[in-house]
């Protein structure tokens, strides 16, 4: 069992993050508020932080899976070509309804954007 205070450390990571973040970037950002957090407590932490569905967990091909905090709503993401992060589109979304071949089983879709984030966009001005 992950103490408290480390695994209200990580949830507060995503709240202020506010959008999806791998393990090493809760990993960073949790170090911030608890200097010895270990990538072993981490990786607890969001074991029963997703049993408990406090968070979300999130993947896209290619890339590490991510966490959120469950939102409201169905959402597209955003995925910077440039810093490869994930951002959520606050767009209310609903995603067609799925005409599987006979024998697939739909349990989940998604809709991903992508191209640059304003960090990213800007680092051309000049
Ligand atoms: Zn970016």
């Amino acid at each position: 069992m992950v103490q408290t205070r480390q695994r209200e450390a990580i949830f507060s990571v995503l709240q202020e993050a506010g959008r999806p973040l791998c393990r090493e970037e809760i990993l960073r950002l949790g170090r911030s508020k608890v200097p010895r957090l270990g990538p072993a407590t981490v990786n607890r932490a969001i074991r029963e932080l997703s049993q408990k569905l406090d968070i979300i967990g999130v993947e896209f091909p290619g890339q590490p899976r991510r966490y959120e905090l469950p939102a409201g709503c169905e959402h597209p993401h955003f995925i910077c070509r440039v810093c490869n992060k994930v951002f959520d589109l606050p767009i209310a979304t609903e995603l067609p309804p799925a005409q599987a071949p006979s024998g697939f089983v739909v349990k989940g879709g998604e809709i991903i954007y992508s191209g640059e984030c304003r960090d990213c966009s800007t680092a051309y001005d000049v």
